[in-house]
Order: C-alpha cells, then sequence, then structure tokens
C-alpha cells in the first residue's frame, strides 16, 4: 500500500504539472463537418476554417470566395418544402401551435413584449423546438409549414427551386434541405392528404389504423424528398444535396436513409441536452444502417448548439459539447453536422470544436 502510494502520489503530480490542466487528447478525429453558420468576414471564415468546417452556404460571392481560399466546400441555399396550403393539425395541436407562436395576441404590441411573452410561454409547455418533444401537443416554432404532398407535380416546389439554382453562384458544390417533415410530428389532415391517405388504403388493401397512418405520412415524405432531390438533379447533375431531417417524424426518426439525399444529418443531439448513452445509440445507429435500402448517401450525425442560456431553446456549455464530440468519435462518428452553425466560432466553443474537428495542414 504504501508502496503504491510512493508512486502514484509523484505520478499524479507529475500529470498534473505536464499536462493535467490541459485537456485530454481525442482519440481520433471528425474529419468533416457540414456547418448552418455563413461566412460574414475574412475573420470568420478563418475561424470556421480552424474550428473543422469543411462544408458551408454560402450567400454571395464575397462569402463563396471566402469559403474557397480558406478550404471550405461552397453550397448555395436552402430550400424549404413549399405547396398550396398550409399543413392541417389536429384541433389541440392547432391550439397549441397558436399559443407557443403568439398568434392570439394583439397585432399592435410592441415586438419586446410579443417576444418576451412568446419566450416565458415556451418555457412553461415546455417547447422542444422540432425535436424530440416531451409533450403530445408540442409542435414546430414556425408559423406554418407547407402542405408539400399537395403540390401537385410539384409546380410550386419547381418554381422554389429554379429561383434558387438561378441565383446561385456559379461553382458552388450543391445546395441544402430543411424542414421537410409534418409541424405536429406527425401527419397533415387537410382534406387531399386525407382522400390521399383513404385511397392509399383502398389499393394496399390495408386496414385504418396508427401504424399504416404512420406509413402513409412517412412514405408522402420520401416520396416529396426523393422527387425534390431528382428535380434537382435534372437541373445540375453534379449537385451535393445535404439534408438535416427536421422536424422528427416521430414514428420513423431515421427515415431519412430510405431517401436518396446525398448527405443525410439525424440528430444526435438536439438543442436540448440529450443522454451520452442516447448520443452513442443515435450515432451507432445511423452509421450501421447509412447503407439500407441501397443507397449511396452518406450519414452524418447532426448536433444543436445553442450559446444564449437565458433562451427557451436551452444552451450547452462548452464542457458539455465536448462530452458529446467525444461520446460520437468514441460511437464512430468521424463527420458531423452544426446548426446553429455560427456556435462554432464562438470563443470557448471554437477551442473545442478545434479541438476535436480542426486539422492542421497535410492531416
Ligand atoms: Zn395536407
Amino acid at each position: 500500500m504504501f508502496r503504491l502510494f510512493k508512486f502514484f502520489v509523484p505520478a499524479v503530480a507529475a500529470v498534473l504539472f505536464f499536462g493535467g490542466c490541459r485537456m485530454v487528447e481525442p482519440q481520433g478525429k471528425i474529419t468533416r463537418v457540414y456547418s448552418w453558420g455563413s461566412i460574414g468576414s475574412e475573420e470568420q471564415a478563418k475561424r470556421y476554417a480552424e474550428s473543422g468546417v469543411t462544408d458551408i452556404r454560402v450567400h454571395n460571392r464575397k462569402s463563396f470566395e471566402l469559403a474557397k481560399k480558406y478550404g471550405i466546400t461552397p453550397y448555395y441555399g436552402c430550400f424549404t418544402p413549399t405547396g398550396p396550403h398550409a399543413q392541417v393539425m389536429t384541433p389541440d395541436e392547432e391550439a397549441r401551435h397558436r399559443y407557443i407562436n403568439g398568434l392570439d395576441l394583439p397585432e399592435k404590441m410592441s415586438k419586446k413584449e410579443r417576444k418576451a411573452i412568446i419566450e416565458q410561454r415556451r418555457f412553461e409547455k415546455d417547447h422542444r423546438y422540432g425535436g424530440n418533444r416531451v409533450d403530445e401537443l408540442d409542435t414546430i416554432n414556425v408559423k406554418t409549414l407547407a402542405c408539400f404532398s399537395s403540390d401537385k407535380d410539384l409546380v410550386l416546389s419547381r418554381k422554389k427551386i429554379d429561383k434558387i439554382l438561378k441565383r446561385a453562384i456559379p461553382g458552388v458544390k450543391g445546395i441544402y434541405l430543411d424542414y421537410f417533415g409534418y409541424a405536429n410530428h406527425r401527419g397533415c389532415y387537410c382534406s387531399e392528404c386525407k382522400e390521399r391517405y383513404q385511397k392509399w388504403l383502398t389499393q394496399n388493401k390495408l386496414a385504418d389504423t396508427g401504424s399504416n397512418k404512420d406509413k402513409f405520412y412517412r412514405d408522402e415524405l420520401i416520396t416529396y424528398y426523393n422527387a425534390i432531390v431528382r428535380y434537382i438533379k435534372s437541373r445540375r447533375p453534379e449537385f451535393r444535396i445535404v439534408a438535416h431531417f427536421y422536424p422528427d417524424f416521430e414514428a420513423d426518426p431515421w427515415f431519412g436513409n430510405r431517401t436518396e439525399v446525398d448527405v443525410c444529418g439525424h440528430t444526435v443531439s438536439w438543442y436540448f441536452k440529450w443522454k451520452e448513452q442516447d448520443i452513442a445509440r443515435h450515432t451507432r445507429n445511423i452509421l450501421a444502417h447509412a447503407r439500407d435500402y441501397n443507397r449511396n448517401g452518406e450519414a452524418v450525425p447532426f448536433i444543436g448548439v445553442n450559446v444564449n442560456p437565458r433562451s427557451s431553446l436551452k444552451s450547452k456549455t462548452p464542457a458539455e459539447i465536448e462530452i458529446e464530440l467525444r461520446t460520437i468519435i468514441a460511437a464512430g462518428g468521424r463527420s458531423l453536422m452544426v446548426c446553429n452553425g455560427s456556435a462554432m466560432i464562438e470563443p470557448g466553443y471554437f477551442e473545442v470544436f478545434r479541438k476535436y474537428c480542426g486539422h492542421r495542414a497535410g492531416e
């Protein structure tokens, strides 16, 4: 015991002196990072590159040139679903949606007052911003999501894509997709969707059950994703299509690997803190199933990061982000998708991302 103590104390002292105050060196690194941030200045471009960002959206010639200068692959724009009308939810879900978005508040109320009330309501209802809700009635925090299934022959969607592609800076490598999903995480109950569901049941000789309904809406989502991917590729065959699968589709959170999207960002940790074992399980799962259904797309673990501790979106500290990155790496993750992208270049967070995702020249 004494001999062990004699060895142990100096050894611990040496570790503390020579390196104990520094963070432990990572075992393996993340080598590809898709950021949802945007480059506003040369200093930002440099910090994004140093923090490990390899792929980012650009919005003008200047950000395109800066991305290229710092070796970051540029993408242009973000397509979000469109349709002839808004999605329809159940009356209870509609009421919750109005409440957490403050749609019942008087129009003449000041912006500041409105924002404060909305924040307070979101805290009160434990609103989860479109991911892993804890309340059955929680809905997404945007005014409306369009009923994309009702966009016959993609008339409105094609128009919207054409507009983005027309503005795209020559030389960009692709486009991002976001907000493909249902505001209530389940489905749209407009008359057209209900009619299509009944027809689908008849055609497939199926009963009207909860699990069949889930399958129908999941397939609607996959069909729309694939139609959009194919249309973009018909216009720009060389484009890579990057998506974050959001909001959650609760019945099948990992349906993304059934789509033809090139880069599938699947949430492994939301803005709200997740348990380490859940982050590890989700990472392992999306990587294990990345090649299912004969697809060639890449599965990428997505993490939500917010740096404002007072926000109802909740926040995670740099130390908590460090644990998440180590967990993802230990589970086999070597790529990452981050939103808010700007969090990666914030003091404290920047150092953590640089340590686990950054690369030196020649690496
Ligand atoms: Zn609908």
